[in-house]
């Protein structure tokens, strides 16, 4: 099977993206073998582009990427590409959904529309690259609700669906999420571009 590098150091990402690419690919992540630069895409799927291809350039192995987050209907998509930082940190997720939060408070539970929003893209070394999106919608709660999951889990309920996503088990999560969607939809682009590459 084709080694492919996942183009992050998140271990729980490499962990579930294993399950959805098994049998495809062979998944390694970048172990450190160079730093990656800043996210400074205007859209999810510049970055995820980005992202794969600076892990070929480092690496010389085909690679996939990702960049994900919530948009918010009431805020015109935002906060977008700047999920992770809302707050004004990296990766501080109390902080974020706390602030998120505060800035819906007047918003109506009629508009209170959103979608956990992922890009998936691969590159490989010949210069070949797709990129493909998707989401999961749902409405936002005043509340954080559950304790798994990461990020905005807490406040989304999916359409359809009475829990949020930080109630839901890991696998179940993987069947609906946006990031489940968009690598089920990338696999078979991905196969197809490497058989034709001869890797
Ligand atoms: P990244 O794709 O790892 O850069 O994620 C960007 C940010 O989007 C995360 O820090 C979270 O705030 C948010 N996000 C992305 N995917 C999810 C998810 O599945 N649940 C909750 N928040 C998410």
């Amino acid at each position: 099977m084709t080694t492919v590098v996942l183009a992050t150091a998140n271990r729980g990402k490499i962990a579930e993206l294993r399950r959805i690419l098994a049998g495809v690919v062979d998944l390694v992540g970048i172990d450190g073998a160079y730093e990656p630069g800043p996210e400074t895409g205007a859209t999810f799927a510049d970055n995820a582009l980005a992202k794969a291809r600076e892990a070929v350039r480092h690496t010389g192995l085909p690679a996939v990427a990702d960049d994900s987050g919530l948009a918010v209907d009431a805020l015109s998509g935002l906060p977008g590409v700047l999920s992770a930082r809302w707050a004004g940190r990296h990766g501080d997720d109390r902080a974020n959904m706390e602030l998120l939060l505060a800035q819906l408070a007047d918003v109506p539970d009629e508009r209170r529309g959103a979608a956990f929003v992922c890009a998936a893209a691969y590159a490989l070394p010949d210069g070949r690259s797709e990129v493909v999106l998707g989401e999961l919608r749902g409405t936002l709660l005043r509340e954080p609700r559950g304790t798994g999951g990461f990020g905005y889990d807490p406040v989304l309920v999916p359409h359809g669906m009475t829990v949020t996503t930080a109630e839901l088990d890991p696998e179940h999560k993987d069947a609906i999420s946006h990031r489940g969607r968009a690598f089920r939809l990338l696999v078979p682009a991905l196969s197809g571009a490497l058989a034709e590459a001869g890797l």
